[in-house]
């Protein structure tokens, strides 16, 4: 591998990522039931899942912004449940939900110039500028935009310009395409790949199954916070209609409709009132 990756080091071989019978819960509701699943180093791999399956909850516990309430996470090999989400972004997992890591106030060139002044030193700032608008022509266009009047899509390939600038050992990109239109989707993607070419694994939160599918090597299918499938990708679609036949639905316009929302606690009187993703 060539090119600004992470450097060679023993925990190199072990999986990016690797979740153990995980549990999570938001107060008395439990979204996540014994979740476990693994992304190699420098692999891909698809979290799919209706609304309120779990998916932002796995990627909330893998970053740390969520505790798990039983089961383990390791990123590189390293046992991080219960860090801090400071410490677990210090051993090269990088989280990109929406418009995370903007500033709303700098242009698009400051944003990067700050980061790369503080990555990489004074010196490697036009290097670093020239190669971002390089992998990313429409932040070129927009290098004198405040980033708070980028547009949701541009905000985030902006953070995935960031991200670029020093690859982490793992990404998590929580709904990244969320709602964008299929021109951003395809910038998002082709940042997702430069990202992955450069050594980082990714973890990609994603309803758009088949965009997703498309890069993923590996997929794990989530339905009502339990893994309903773990495995090759292009075994994943033959994976979500059977759940979905079991359920006696169809998939519609490649978003699985798998379920509503995770199972209520024991003694709750349901998952409406806890759940509430209200799709
Ligand atoms: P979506 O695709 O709609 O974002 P998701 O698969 O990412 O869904 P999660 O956001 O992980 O689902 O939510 C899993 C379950 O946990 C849902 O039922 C949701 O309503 C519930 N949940 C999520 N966040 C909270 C919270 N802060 N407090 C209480 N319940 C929550």
């Amino acid at each position: 591998m060539t090119g600004p990756g992470p450097a060679p080091d023993p925990a190199e071989a072990a999986p990016a990522l690797q979740v153990e019978h995980v549990s999570a819960a938001y107060g008395p509701y439990r979204a996540l039931f014994d979740v476990t699943f693994a992304v190699p180093a420098g692999g891909i791999a698809a979290l799919i899942g209706s609304n309120g399956a779990g998916k932002s909850t796995v990627a909330r516990v893998v970053t740390g912004l969520l505790a798990s309430t039983e089961g383990t996470v390791r990123v590189g090999g390293t046992d991080v449940t219960g860090m801090a989400t400071y410490r677990i972004a210090r051993l090269g997992c990088a989280h990109v939900p929406e418009g995370r890591g903007v500033f709303a106030d700098l242009t698009v060139e400051e944003n990067l110039k700050v980061l790369f002044r503080q990555k990489l030193g004074r010196k490697q700032v036009p290097d670093a500028l020239a190669r971002a608008y390089e992998s990313f022509p429409i932040l070129g266009s927009r290098r004198k935009q405040h980033g708070g009047t980028l547009s949701g899509g541009e905000q985030r390939i902006l953070s995935l310009a960031k991200v670029l600038v020093a690859p982490p050992r793992l990404l998590v990109a929580d709904e990244i395409s969320l709602g964008l239109a299929p021109v951003m989707m395809d910038a998002i993607y082709d940042g997702l790949r430069r990202i992955n070419a450069a050594g980082t694994a990714l973890l990609i939160v994603e309803q758009q199954v088949d965009r997703v599918l498309e890069i993923a090597s590996t997929a794990v299918v989530l339905e009502h916070g339990s893994v309903a499938y773990d495995g090759p990708a292009d075994g994943a679609l033959g994976a979500v209609e059977a759940v979905l036949a079991s359920r006696g639905e169809r998939a519609v316009a490649g978003v699985p409709g798998l379920g509503r929302a995770g199972s209520p606690a024991p003694g709750a009187p349901d998952g409406s009132a806890a759940g509430g993703s209200g799709s």
